[in-house]
């Protein structure tokens, strides 16, 4: 029997605990490129380490566990593990995105995919039956974010999963915004997740690094395949980095989200707020699914400021959250998805999709919450033209 039931205790003692060999509580980091042979043709299990490391492959144990799946595998960044995962395609096939996917994993597909002859077709994945209308023999694969970046809009993955299921193609989930605290979307039939471990897994903004989970043996063997042939490994002391910062993902997020439930209530009354995007509030698309499907609404909200309000001026007059690029971290940030992480997205496509130049991300930290609103609060006041 297992010694814990709940995922708070298998973020702490889940994958490999500790150090066999002399007691450490914490995996140690195995700084080494090579692993002696004791006679030709037998190791020790370790051969070199882009095919494999002890601290890496504890790691790869815990978030294959967390997800509830059959292995997992650790990337350099969150684009080399969708690299990887895209990479089980071949000339011919097609992708479907759902509208709103990150504008890295767009960009790969456009710029890096397309010239090989994987495809990619951008839908609006929360029409379940639009959805399933647009499977075309070469469509291969479903990749889909929920709630997705930056309108937080809510997918049915359980109806995606079914999907792809009957049309025997791969579901795929960017579970980042998430993590397994929240969602596990092989529990509702996804074939592989992956993750921006650079977010809410490592938790503090001090590394970069990608995640794959997948729930198949033979599909596993392929992504093990492609990871130690293309070679984007995670190095050994950032999966130690994040091994720890996966130990506290539940303390961190139950106040990532009782903060950011009162920021999406705080930002929802003010009068300067023209809209607020948060799938913990009653009135978001897609409320029920994701309550169906996720444990809350998560930690981050968008909001769109009135036209009487100057963007730029809301942005320079923050004194405590950052402006910057990525979410997750401890420390809040916000962004322009227009003109930041979005801006790979072509700017009439941007339109179509909802992405305006008046849209505020914000990743909601876990300091005190009248600080937060506070500092909101003063910088909406400042921008006022
Ligand atoms: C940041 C992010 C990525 C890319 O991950 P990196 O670690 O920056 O390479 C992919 N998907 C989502 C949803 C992200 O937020």
């Amino acid at each position: 029997m297992s010694k814990y039931k709940n995922i708070e205790s298998a973020l702490i003692h889940g994958g490999i605990y500790g150090d066999e060999h002399t007691g450490a509580v914490n995996v140690p980091i195995y700084q080494t490129s090579t692993y002696e042979q004791p006679e030709l043709g037998k190791h020790k299990g370790w051969e070199y380490s882009r095919t494999g490391n002890p601290t890496r492959a504890a790691l790869e144990a815990l978030i294959a566990e967390l997800e509830c799946g059959k292995a997992g595998f650790a990337f350099a960044s969150g684009m080399a593990a969708i690299t990887a995962v895209l990479s089980l395609f071949e000339s011919g096939d097609k992708i479907i995105i759902s509208s709103n996917v990150y504008g890295g994993t767009f960009r790969v597909l456009d710029k890096v995919f397309k010239n090989f002859g994987i495809n990619y077709t951008i839908e609006d994945t929360t029409d379940l039956a639009g959805l399933d209308s647009k499977i075309t023999p070469d469509v291969k694969a479903i990749l889909v974010e929920s709630p997705a970046n930056p309108l937080l809009t809510v997918t049915d993955l359980s109806g995606v999963s079914e999907i792809a299921k009957k049309h025997g193609i791969l579901s795929v989930v960017d579970n980042t915004f998430m993590t397994p605290y929240l969602q596990r979307p092989i529990e509702l039939g996804a074939d592989i997740v992956i993750h921006s471990a650079t977010k809410y897994l490592g938790g503090h903004s001090d590394l970069v690094a990608g995640l794959v989970v997948v729930n198949d043996e033979a599909l596993a063997e392929r992504i093990a395949f492609i990871q130690n042939s293309t070679g984007g490994v995670l190095a050994p002391f950032d999966s130690f980095l994040l091994i720890r910062g996966i130990k506290t993902l539940g303390v961190r997020l139950d106040r990532h989200v009782a903060n950011a439930e009162k920021a999406a209530e705080y930002l929802k009354l003010h009068r300067a707020v023209k809209q607020v995007y948060y799938p913990g509030l009653p009135d978001a698309q897609g409320y029920e699914i994701n309550r169906r499907q996720a444990k809350n609404g998560g930690a981050m909200i968008s909001f769109e400021l009135y036209e009487n309000y100057n963007i730029a001026k809301f942005f320079s007059s923050l004194r405590l959250i950052a402006l910057a690029e990525s979410l997750g971290g401890v420390e809040s940030l916000v962004c322009h998805p227009a003109s930041m992480t979005h801006a790979s997205i072509p700017y009439e496509i941007r339109q179509k999709v909802g992405i305006t130049d008046g849209l505020i991300r914000l990743s909601v930290g876990i300091e005190s919450i009248d600080d937060l609103l506070f500092d909101l609060d003063q910088a909406i006041a400042e921008s006022e033209m």
